[in-house]
């Protein structure tokens, strides 16, 4: 039997007018900090977006203030246990947009969106022919997992993708579409671009890609790798079948790998793998011009410590 882990991490969105944004964010901040949870929210004249941790307590007391307004009344929280919060701080802003899209010409998904698919309609469509899988990530969360056969987007923003498409996808107009991204939120108006520039079968895995790793029928099939989350974990399993594969590779060894860290240059900060090896070997930086940097990180790290070790022993 399994034994209930002492935090949860909620993942949630919804589009839907928010009138009063400012003044609800600044309201809503002050609810988490006096009930502890930690994490990041964006609140925007289209709706909420957000993901926080905290105990089974703390969790509870927030989907049940989110819920008695009437606007979020529906809210679908995704729920995963921890054993600890998965953030340092907490943080609710008040933004244009939820995603950062800037469209020439906005969607609204409520009123333009590809057809939700559920995990079992998702997994049996992928497999179809006339299919293409388009991720609706960036490329860094793609390279750590994705679905097998789905086309990486050279993006590493949402705003870059209604040229990306328009430049790479022409070819599959007359293909079934289907999308996917974590939590389900930036499929719903990548849909709707590509709806608008002219694709007629788009489909979107609803609740992204962390409802599908908890379906018990399909239970991650298909998805190689882990799935990249904006929190303190950085990934989580998503296919717990015997096919889990890991795909990630050292950027320096190119041995399987798929732990991820970020660039000892502070001014580079370049996300890419690394072995624990070489990590040392390559002092965690991305390149030679990295590695030489004055303010390396790792340097600094290192010499500090050096320098403790020879003070505890004079
Ligand atoms: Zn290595
Ligand atoms: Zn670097």
């Amino acid at each position: 039997m399994q034994v209930q882990k002492p935090y949860r991490i909620l993942l949630f969105y919804k589009y839907t007018p928010v009138d009063n944004y400012e003044e609800y964010a600044a309201e809503h901040l002050q609810f988490c900090k006096e009930n502890g949870l930690l994490g990041r929210i964006i609140v925007a004249p289209e709706g909420i977006n957000g993901t926080v941790s905290g105990t089974i307590e703390q969790t509870d007391a927030y989907m049940e203030y989110v819920r008695k307004d009437p606007r979020f009344a529906d809210m679908w929280f995704k729920i995963d246990e921890a054993d600890e919060h998965a953030f340092k701080k907490i943080f609710v802003r008040p933004k244009s947009e939820l995603v950062t899209w800037r469209l020439e010409n906005d969607v609204d998904p409520n009123q333009k969106t590809g057809e939700y698919l559920n995990p079992k309609e998702f997994y049996e469509m992928m497999q179809q022919d006339d299919v293409v899988i388009l991720d609706g990530r960036n490329f860094y969360e793609y390279d750590l997992g994705h679905f097998r056969g789905a086309i990486r987007p050279e993006v590493d923003s949402s705003r870059e993708f209604p040229e990306w498409i328009r430049e790479n996808m022409s070819q599959f107009k007359d293909k079934k579409v289907l999308t996917y991204c974590t939590g389900g939120i930036r499929c719903e108006k990548l849909t709707g671009v590509l709806l608008d520039q002219g694709f007629e079968n788009v489909y979107q895995l609803h609740g992204g890609i962390v409802t599908y790793g908890k379906d018990p029928e399909v239970q991650g099939r298909l998805w190689d790798g882990k799935c990249y989350v904006f929190d303190e974990r950085i990934s989580v399993p998503i296919n717990h079948t015997e096919e889990d594969v890991v795909i990630g590779r050292c950027h320096y060894c190119g041995k399987v790998e798929d732990r991820y860290v970020n660039c000892a240059n502070p001014f580079c900060n370049k996300q890419h793998f690394c072995c624990p090896e070489c990590e040392q070997t390559y002092k965690r930086s991305c390149s030679d011009e990295c590695r030489e940097h004055p303010r390396n990180r790792f340097v600094e790290a290192e010499e500090k410590a050096k320098l403790q070790a020879s003070a505890s022993n004079a």
